[in-house]
């Protein structure tokens, strides 16, 4: 199952599971649209795969299969991959 994860790892907006504004890599590392194109530039910070819009997941769904609440964030903010 894709992690839903609840923020972005660059700048730690939330990202709620219906947020059209979440971006994730094959690896499900998750960014916020802003980070996404301005700072990584629809690359992942940490595997350099590209990054596209997160699909949601529906309210009934998310009843039984909840997402994640452990938050991944960078504190020194991020950059694009070399
Ligand atoms: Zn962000
Ligand atoms: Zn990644």
């Amino acid at each position: 199952m894709l992690d839903l994860r609840p923020n972005c790892e660059c700048c730690n907006k939330d990202l709620p599971p219906d947020s059209t504004d979440a971006k994730i890599c094959s690896f499900e590392c998750t960014f916020c649209n802003d980070c996404a194109t301005d700072i990584l530039k629809g690359r992942c910070a940490n595997c350099g795969g590209e990054l596209v819009a997160r699909p949601r997941r529906s309210m009934e769904k998310l009843a039984n299969n909840p997402a994640m609440t452990e938050r991944v964030f960078k504190q020194n903010g991020c950059k694009p991959p070399a």
